[in-house]
């Protein structure tokens, strides 16, 4: 059983030298246990917070143990009751080969429905982060202008689509690569642009002109301004997340424009997707039927091996993934 620690708190961009590959025992299992040959683990920036030793809505990482976050497996051994060896289960001891759990926190999935993968992707935290953003925290209504940005990577990608789905008059997206901004046509995407072309708020208002009525912020920082600027009166952000600082040494320069919410009488809302949980059947259900359908294309970056999670963690900050980034364990 071979297993990633955090073996230094990174400061500011992480490197390889902070995780270190240790390995341990396969664990047997104690009552109202199960172990899990994990089969693939998610890979997500908002562990980049957990490096940092500060107080925050998820515990830090603990030095010297292994790292956690969501993964699928398969049960090899069971002291459960309602769990047997080959079930498939959801659960969150990610950066390991073999999981030993408490049967309370797995929950079986069925995976002839779909791909194991899916399940931390498409099906799984991050569409309905993309759900529960967009249609609850946003409430994007038919008509509306949506902006997205990191809108090639796994929340991003489904936020645009989403949008066009329920009647979004125009969507836009931002990302960080010709070949991603290409990908982003090709999914629907009424406009892209890639944020390095030049000023946001300069791509984001030629790709605009009539304003925009929601943006789902993935990003932050400059990306926040410039849709400040380009919201229209009553206009709703979701704060989804602001990756431009999550390596940030200094506080971001940007948004300097925060007094526009008073005269356009903006909402800002930030969201966590746990406390959308009770939308999670209907977006099975609506996702699973846009699938069926051939109305929704979800990309996965999958990179294998264990010992290289550490290289997929970095590659996922450094916007090397199209969609969902992923370790086939
Ligand atoms: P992504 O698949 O979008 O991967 C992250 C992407 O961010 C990279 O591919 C990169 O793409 C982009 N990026 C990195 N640095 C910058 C930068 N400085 N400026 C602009 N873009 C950058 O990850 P997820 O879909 O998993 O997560 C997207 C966001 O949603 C994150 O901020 C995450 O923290 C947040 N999140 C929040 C949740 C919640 O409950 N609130 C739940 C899940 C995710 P590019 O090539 O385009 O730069």
């Amino acid at each position: 059983n071979r297993e990633i620690h955090l073996a230094s708190r990174p400061q500011g961009w992480p490197t390889a030298e902070n995780f270190r590959l240790v390995e341990t025992g396969v664990p047997t299992p104690g009552p109202g246990q199960l172990v899990v040959r994990n089969q693939f683990m998610s890979v997500d920036p908002y562990m980049r917070g957990r490096m940092n030793d500060v107080k925050s809505y998820v515990p830090p990482f603990q030095l010297d143990a292994p790292l956690d976050g969501g993964a699928i497996g398969e049960v090899v051994a069971s002291e459960a009751e309602g769990f047997v060896p080959g079930d498939t289960v959801l659960h969150g001891l990610g950066w390991r080969e073999y999981a030993l759990l408490d049967a309370r926190a797995a929950r079986k999935v069925d995976p002839s429905l779909a791909p194991a993968s899916a399940y931390l992707s498409v099906l799984g935290m991050t569409g309905l982060t993309a759900y529960a953003g967009l249609l609850d925290v946003a409430a994007m209504k038919p008509g509306d202008a949506v902006f997205v940005s990191g809108a090639a990577g796994a929340v991003g990608s489904m936020v645009g689509q989403i949008a066009k789905l329920r009647g979004a008059s125009r969507v836009i997206g931002s990302a960080g690569s010709a070949a991603k901004v290409e990908r982003l046509t090709a999914l629907g995407f009424d406009a892209a642009f890639d944020y390095h072309d030049g000023p946001v708020r300069d791509s984001l208002k030629a790709a605009a002109p009539d304003g925009i009525d929601v943006y789902f912020d993935n990003v932050g920082s400059e990306h926040l301004e410039a849709a400040i600027s380009a919201l229209n009166l009553h206009g709703r952000v979701a704060i989804c997340g602001m990756i431009a600082q999550y390596n940030a040494s200094e506080p971001p320069a940007a948004p300097r424009n925060l007094a526009l919410l008073i005269g356009k009488r903006l909402t800002l809302r930030g969201f966590l997707v746990g406390d959308h949980g009770h939308l999670r059947d209907q977006f099975v259900q609506e996702m699973s039927s846009w699938l069926r359908d051939g109305k929704i294309s979800y990309d996965e970056t999958v990179v294998d091996g264990i010992e290289n999670a550490p290289e997929a963690f970095l590659g996922v900050l450094r916007g090397e993934n199209l969609g969902k980034m992923l370790v086939r364990v």
